[in-house]
């Protein structure tokens, strides 16, 4: 395999709910649902039977014909959200990669190429995906370092500041995409007031604000999407990871308006809306939508943090909590700067999985529905790796 990760050193062969159990039979908490993906837990039975049963019917038509899963799941997402348009890829960044083309179509579509109006704004430690566009909008130059030339016309300015905000966005901007809440930039929320004065400035300069809820979306802070609690209504808005639980599938919500330019032949994929993944996607939608799984991420949310507070002042390992619902990032204090991973190797050999967000931040994205012994045994196991690795 290309060595472009540095897997942990066990290998997980199976799991239910949110456990998980490694080649030798020892058995890990899972606090990461496989980076915010499985977001009702592994193998949940109404996801088995939902994707049994599509497989036994249909696997695959291409889009040269629609099917019925896919206009089922078009229909649920544009039911419960601000949007009127659905458009499936296959991952967060393909997604992504729809909606930036989407909106520079639709400058050029509105305004002519002499308006010049492609300048795209995104943010200073943003993560967007890994295509070639993705990687050139997002905020991390790591990401794009060595495979220039890059998509031009791209500024990242200083998340969260509403001055320079304020002065980036003009008539030039073709779009504005933010994440509610960074996630693998180190777990940062937007706040309300800059979310609010990136709606009035793209309003202002017809440019299209774009949300990547790719991390936050789909129940993950307690709402269905991230901006129904910010009060903040974009243009288009992207999903993946949790809508397929596992199932990859990615999608571009958007107004019937903005997403009639996405006119035939424009853009496509083969496996977009594939009748297996949006069989599944439906079912997530469904079983998450709703008050209990929702009002269930707050409840889990604050019984975290307390726990996570509770271990903080024994310990001082950690210098802030923060975070949304069950997305929620704890920066270590400066004793420990740099040391994530080594925390979350720690936590592996404790029994329990958990994420970083850059060497300064841990990571915690688990099962909406993780029941709470799981949980507390997941915590009191992270206490335990907290531990070993002070006296280290
Ligand atoms: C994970 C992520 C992506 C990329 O999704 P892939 O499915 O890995 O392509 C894009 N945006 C955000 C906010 C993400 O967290």
């Amino acid at each position: 395999m290309a060595p472009v990760y540095a897997p942990a050193p066990v290998i997980p062969v199976r799991a239910q709910g949110s456990r998980v159990w490694d080649e030798e039979g020892r058995d890990y908490v899972d606090l990461t649902s496989g980076i915010a993906v499985c977001a009702l837990g592994h193998a949940h039975p109404a996801l088995v039977e939902t994707l049994s049963r599509q497989a036994e019917q249909l696997w695959h038509v291409s889009n040269v014909f629609t099917n019925i899963p896919a206009l089922k799941l078009a229909l649920r997402l544009t039911e419960a959200t601000f949007a009127e348009n659905a458009f499936f890829a296959n991952s967060g960044a393909e997604a992504n990669e729809a909606a930036l083309k989407l909106a520079r179509r639709v400058a050029i579509d509105r305004f002519g190429t002499e308006a010049r109006k492609t300048r795209i704004i995104s943010f200073e430690q943003s993560f967007h995906g890994r295509t070639l566009f993705t990687v050139s909008v997002g905020g991390q130059q790591k990401y794009s370092d060595g495979f220039g030339p890059l998509p031009g016309d791209i500024s990242h300015i200083r998340f969260n500041d509403i001055d320079a905000a304020l002065a980036a966005i003009d008539d030039r901007t073709c779009a504005v995409i933010v994440e509610p809440v960074q996630g693998e930039g180190g777990v940062i929320p937007a706040t309300a007031d800059f979310l609010r004065c990136l709606r009035d400035a793209c309003t202002r300069h017809n440019a299209l604000l774009i949300f990547d809820e790719v991390q936050t979306g789909i129940g993950r802070t307690g709402s269905l999407f991230a901006y129904m609690d910010a009060g903040v209504t974009p243009d288009i808005l992207t999903a993946a990871k949790a809508l397929g639980n596992g199932f990859p599938i990615g999608a571009v919500l958007t107004t019937a308006e903005i997403g009639k330019h996405f006119s035939v032949g424009t853009h496509g994929s083969t496996y977009g809306g594939n009748p297996l993944a949006t069989a599944v996607a439906d079912r997530v939608v469904e079983l998450i939508n709703t008050p209990h799984v929702l009002d269930g991420v707050r409840e889990r949310s604050a019984h975290i943090f307390a726990s996570l507070r509770s271990i903080n002042s024994r310990t001082g390992v950690f210098r802030e909590l923060r975070g949304a619902g069950l997305l929620i990032g704890a920066e270590l204090s400066d004793a420990y700067h740099g040391r994530s991973k080594d925390i979350m190797t720690a936590a592996l050999e404790h029994g329990v999985m958990i994420l970083n967000a850059g060497p300064n931040v841990l990571r915690f994205a688990p099962a909406l529905n993780i029941p709470y012994e799981c949980l507390d045994e997941g915590l009191a196991r992270l206490e335990r790796a907290i531990d070993s690795f002070r006296s280290d």
